[in-house]
């Protein structure tokens, strides 16, 4: 006992102070991408060409970061000419089609609904579906647990059935053998049910879109009210958003 009393001491308050005070992410750490609108032709066309994901759309200078497994090599391949990764890290949305963009984000506050505040504002629990992610979603998922994140002090929790959960939140690209399990996680959770989508796999299909036995998207099969981009989405792009919505 004295023991652990001391090694409590000896450590300190662990937790994050975020998001009350800002907190820092390590140099190379990847954000928000923003297009140059003053880039050359060829370096956009050059960028577009080059992005495994099809994520850029040259003639509009947009980065659809729904789809982008920001792997930096567009701002590798231009010198940071056509695109720069910030280290904005406040990347959740409310709509798909904000993901697609030059480098502004609306303020997903204004756009987070009331009645889910009201009713999921104070206590929130969420089933987690895996559907065929490579696990980095879902690990940076668990990490909201550990001390540092500590997600209960804010009324959020991951449950183990779907029947105590208020939505559900799916990684992965929702591969044909996992629609099944995933329909029937969402049927049962009990209704008003918010669904979030995590991951350039869950909103995209990301690295394997296109191939038939993965979905296009959680969108094409279920109302999706929250989309968290990344490839895994930082866990600190979690927790702001899950914030900003639903507080
Ligand atoms: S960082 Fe995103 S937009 Fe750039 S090449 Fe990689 S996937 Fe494509
Ligand atoms: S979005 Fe990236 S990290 Fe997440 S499951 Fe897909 S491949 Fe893995």
């Amino acid at each position: 006992m004295l023991n652990t009393l001391r090694n409590r001491f000896e450590q300190g308050y662990r937790t994050s102070a975020y998001p009350k005070e800002p907190i820092e992410l390590p140099a190379r750490y990847r954000g928000r991408p923003v297009v140059n609108p003053d880039a050359s032709g060829d370096d956009a066309v050059q960028c577009a060409e080059a992005c495994p994901q099809a994520a850029i759309d040259a003639e509009n200078r947009t980065v659809d970061m729904g789809r982008c497994v920001f792997c930096g090599y567009c701002e590798r391949l231009s010198d940071g000419r056509f695109v720069s990764f910030t280290q904005d890290f406040e990347l959740g949305t409310a709509d798909r089609t904000h993901l697609i963009t030059a480098g502004d984000l609306p303020d997903l506050a204004d756009h987070s609904e009331r009645h889910f505040r009201k009713l999921f504002g104070r206590s929130l629990q969420l089933r987690q579906v895996s559907a065929a992610g490579c696990n980095a979603c879902e690990a940076d998922l668990n990490v909201l647990a550990t001390p540092f994140f500590d997600l209960a002090r804010f009324g959020i929790n991951f449950v183990a059935s779907p029947r105590h959960a208020d939505g559900i939140v799916v990684t992965g690209p929702i591969s044909r053998n996992m629609k099944t399990a995933l329909m029937e996680t969402y049927d049962a959770t009990p209704a008003p049910k918010v669904v979030i989508a995590v991951g350039a796999c869950a909103i995209s299909g990301g690295p394997f879109y296109g191939s038939p036995e993965v979905s296009e998207g959680l969108e094409s099969l279920l109302p999706v009210d929250l989309f968290i981009p990344g490839c895994p989405p930082h866990p600190l792009t979690n927790l702001h958003a899950l914030l900003t919505f639903f507080k």
